[in-house]
């Protein structure tokens, strides 16, 4: 058996880990075995890859292939063990928009070493290897600017409001047009200033895309470039005549889009729109106005509030995960329902800053599973329910959405916090949320404002409890 037919089979079976990888995330229970799945398919997918370039260098005279690609590996590994060390929960989005820059930085690359270096072929192949190279060059400059765009908005580097120029349709709809147009003279005459000129357009374009979606859509946002990277690395699979890249790509790239698409549908936005940069959303209507006046309780009071509630619903947010106050927040509910409370976590799919990310953080501080409830599962229990306790959570509990056509997240379902006879919101202060709209919840009458790290004031709490 040939090296080539060894690493084939070697990247058949990892693109079936790949699968089994995705099919056990799919289910909390499975999970686990899902990560060890793809550790596993990709340690092979590796181990082939470096199997093939060993024989390879052994072959022909020169080592330099080798050397460059241990060279390379060592200080990947390096630096991405490193980060992976020391990034905190809350820096994971960033992290992972800067991973999707990388796929799509080395999707243009590989694309332009296909051009520069391209390999003998028939003439009818040519044309297909150019049309390659140029959709390849596209999708992965693309992901690379959108990806560093959403990297800078995550970190808080660049606002969340969406940028809006004038024309921006047009121009996105021009970009497209121009770059179909491109690919067609390029395959007939490939001519470089062809490809440096679709290199820069869609640069361009990529940033502009991501910089005009408001911090509303943002999640959206992450996942269609997890798709948009997946099918960089396609493209760059096509190009590199490699199957497990073509595989892989295609799987990334097709379940990022289905998540993108459910997500949106969580939230009521139109999947077309967003992937269209923001397409028919309007600049926000209703501006900072003053909505009257908020009122401030203590951990004291809120104490008093709790000890005479029959039911708690706990609605956690992105500050919660900024606190690390999970683990207090665990244990005020383990002591409330010693006493008898009724204490329930409402989830909304878009908290925190990843799908999923308050159920890790409850998960890692022991809340039991079944006291874990969807949106859907509680939206309607709110107005049965004594006490809410809003915990570092803001646009996924804003009544505008529900109240205020004019409101950049009109129609985005939220939960109900309002219905509840008392609501605490926890927050350090008058401050907006992610998407950068005001929140009427804090000044209604049954709304209490406990200001203070939410940890902190948890803990105070549990002090008076
Ligand atoms: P928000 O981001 O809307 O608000 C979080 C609130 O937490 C802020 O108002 C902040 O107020 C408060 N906060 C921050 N730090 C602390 C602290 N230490 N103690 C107490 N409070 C704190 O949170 P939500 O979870 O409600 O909404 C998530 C938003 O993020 C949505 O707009 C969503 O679209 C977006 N998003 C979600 C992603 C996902 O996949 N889940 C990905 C990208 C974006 P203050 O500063 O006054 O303390």
């Amino acid at each position: 058996m040939t090296a080539e037919s060894l690493a084939t089979a070697a990247y058949l079976v990892a693109a079936l880990l790949f699968i089994l990888s995705l099919a056990g995330l799919s289910r909390h229970e499975s999970a686990r075995n899902g990560v060890v799945f793809g550790i596993a398919g990709m340690t092979l997918a590796l181990a082939a890859t470096v199997l093939l370039v060993v024989l390879d260098a052994w072959g022909a005279a020169s080592a330099l292939g080798l050397v460059l690609m241990l060279v390379a590996l060592v200080i990947g590994a390096s630096i991405g063990l490193w980060r992976a060390r020391v990034v905190e929960m809350t820096g994971m989005p960033q992290l992972i928009a800067l991973l999707h820059s990388f796929v799509g930085l080395a999707a243009v690359l590989v694309g332009w070493n296909g051009y520069l270096d391209a390999p003998d072929m028939s003439t009818a192949l040519e044309g297909i290897h150019h049309a390659e190279v140029f959709v390849g060059v596209f999708i992965g400059a693309v992901t690379f600017t959108g990806s560093i765009v959403a990297f800078l908005k995550l970190s808080g580097r660049m606002s969340s409001a969406p940028l809006m120029l004038p024309g921006k349709n047009a121009m996105n709809l021009g970009a497209v047009v121009a770059f179909i147009a491109f690919t067609v003279w390029f395959v007939i005459d490939p001519r470089l200033w062809l490809l440096i000129v679709v290199t820069a357009l869609a640069l361009a374009l990529g940033w502009h895309l991501v910089a005009s979606i408001g911090g509303g859509d943002m999640p959206v946002v992450v996942s269609m470039l997890n798709s948009y990277s997946g099918w960089a690395a396609a493209a760059a699979g096509f190009l590199l005549n490699n199957d497990l890249l073509i595989v892989t790509g295609a799987l990334v790239g097709s379940s990022g889009a289905y998540l993108s698409y459910i997500m949106c549908k969580a939230m009521n936005r139109s999947f077309l729109s967003v992937i269209a940069g923001g397409f028919g959303i309007q600049a926000s209507s209703s501006g900072d106005d003053e909505q009257g006046e908020h009122r401030e309780v203590s951990a004291d009071d809120v104490a008093r509030i709790l000890l005479d509630a029959d039911s708690v619903v706990i609605a956690p947010g992105y500050g919660m995960a900024v606190a690390q106050a999970q683990y207090p927040v665990a244990e005020l509910t383990a002591r409330l329902r010693e006493r008898g409370v009724d204490v329930r976590f409402g989830i909304h799919p878009v908290a925190g800053r990843l799908p999923g990310h308050m159920n890790v953080l409850l998960a890692e501080a022991r809340v039991p599973y079944d006291i874990v409830l969807g949106m859907d599962e509680i939206n309607d229990d709110f107005a049965g329910t004594s006490v809410v306790l809003v915990i570092g959570a803001n646009d996924t509990v804003n009544p505008a959405a529900a109240e205020d056509p004019g409101s950049p997240i009109a129609g985005m379902p939220v939960l109900k916090v309002w219905e509840a006879a008392e609501v605490v919101v926890f927050k350090r202060s008058m401050a907006s949320g992610y998407a950068g709209v005001p929140n009427p919840l804090f000044f209604r009458e049954n709304t209490g404002m406990l200001f203070g790290d939410a940890k902190q004031r948890v803990e105070d709490i549990l002090r008076v409890l």
